[in-house]
């Protein structure tokens, strides 16, 4: 084997494929295999593509590209697979292999580094973005825009997305998450709160509420100032060397404190820290550190149920129902505390939807840049929604949040259903506000 096919299946992560047996069982458990029922579109098949170029038998990699573009990475694949194989390790080093020997336009090229190196780790920078859309919501920009049938023209259906977006928070209010929240009652754990990019700049509400009902239980919450984003947008855009840098100062701003546990409030966030082991493999140097930051790392639902779950107030009987986070499910592995939460909240009744672990189409920005894919896989997600009659969806992802909010509205049932973080609705039915 020559020198450069042997460094393209360590680029590729060639040696994972191998475990794949080509049995087949993960084929109905993806989306968008059951959804275009193409080989190429299903598991099995991007593994097969990405270990034909390690074998040298494809030799142009932007044949992977439409294949591995259209895959979620919800990784409900990974779930079911009774060999282990790890697609999703895969399928992040065959994007970067892409993107690294892709040509893109200047223009393109400046965006990117703009939004991942320069907007994404910038707490600065998102903090200036919520204002601006605080701006641009309070000062009648938006209503404008609305009236006069612009935001129906926006490309990518940033029109149908801008609807959905939740209401901004004011700069004051911005400013106000305090460094330190002390536990009411005794302290059971000290934690440190991940505030995420997303989270913080288009759903502060939720982080304040998150930091509240830590506190509310038990958690004394740290806040550190000098975190960044997590970097899962990055690897999902085939930008793994960045995706490594923002692990490295995470890992080093919560190495700064001694806590219990890294809070985080987001699915796909989650799934990415709890992951920087795996992401700084072939970095000796950084293991420790990693493996340390990932074995204190959980999901807000984990941490209320270990401190033994929320009290809620007698409220007005109500049929909800939890649409899973597919990196909360498949990688992370949380699925009972959520159920476990509500199921604990007097007068509220849950009912499971069919199929509940499929994937929502959201996964990231795939909605945005894959439109028309993302909404098939919606469109049958919400009839399984309609079929509970719940009156509320509750998610644990800001992803999941919008597209379900989506979805919502495309049914044209906003008038008798709403969509919720699990942290607003815990936090709504114990009373508390922000
Ligand atoms: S990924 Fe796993 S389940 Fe899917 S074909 Fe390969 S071995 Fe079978
Ligand atoms: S990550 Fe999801 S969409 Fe991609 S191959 Fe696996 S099951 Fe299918």
């Amino acid at each position: 084997m020559n020198n450069n096919l042997e460094a393209l299946r360590a680029e590729l992560n060639y040696d994972k494929t191998n475990k794949c047996v080509q049995c087949g069982y993960c084929l109905p458990a993806c989306p968008t295999y059951m959804t275009m029922g193409k080989e190429t579109h299903s598991p099995r098949g991007r593994i097969n593509l990405v270990k034909m170029a390690g074998e040298g038998k494809i030799t142009d990699l932007s044949v992977l590209e439409e294949p591995l573009d259209l895959c979620l990475g919800c990784r409900a694949c990974e779930t079911v697979c009774p060999t282990g194989v790890e697609y999703g390790a895969i399928l992040e080093s065959a994007r970067a292999a892409i993107t690294r020997r892709k040509s893109y336009s200047i223009p393109q090229k400046a965006m990117r580094s703009f939004l991942f190196k320069k907007v994404f780790p910038s707490r600065k920078a998102m903090k200036l973005l919520g204002n601006a859309m605080w701006m641009y919501e309070k000062s009648g920009v938006q209503k404008l825009a609305r009236k006069s049938g612009l935001m129906k023209k926006m490309p990518v259906h940033m029109g149908e997305f801008e609807a959905i977006v939740p209401p901004a928070v004011s700069p004051g209010e911005r400013s106000s998450l305090p460094r330190v929240t002390p536990a009411k009652g005794e302290k059971k754990y000290t934690v440190a709160f991940f505030v995420g990019c997303v989270m913080d700049a288009m759903f502060r509400r939720i982080n304040q509420l998150s930091v509240q009902l830590l506190a509310e239980v038990g958690c004394e919450v740290i806040v550190i100032e000098n975190q960044t984003c997590c970097g899962a947008l990055h690897a999902h855009a085939g930008e793994l060397d960045q995706s490594k840098e923002l692990a490295k100062r995470n890992i080093q701003a919560f190495s700064q404190i001694e806590v219990d546990f890294i809070v985080n409030n987001a699915g796909g966030c989650g799934a990415m820290l709890v992951e920087y082991d795996h992401l700084l493999a072939d970095e000796p140097q950084w293991a420790d550190q990693a493996r340390a930051f990932t074995e204190k790392t959980r999901d807000i639902s984990q941490v209320l149920m270990l401190c033994g779950g929320v009290t809620g107030k007698e409220g007005p009987a109500e049929r909800v129902t939890y649409q899973r986070s597919c990196h909360m499910t498949n990688v992370q592995k949380v699925t009972t505390e959520p159920v476990q939460l509500l199921k604990g909240l007097p007068n509220v009744e849950l009912v499971e939807m069919a199929e509940a672990d499929m994937c929502c189409g959201s996964a990231g920005i795939y909605n945005l840049v894959q439109y028309d894919a993302s909404m098939e896989i919606l469109d049958h997600k919400m009839k399984h929604v309609k079929d509970t009659e719940a009156v509320t969806i509750i998610t644990t992802n800001p992803g999941c949040l919008l597209q379900m909010k989506l979805g919502v509205e495309r049914e044209n049932l906003a008038d008798r259903m709403r969509v919720v973080h699990l942290v607003e609705y815990l936090g709504q039915r114990c009373g508390l506000t922000v």
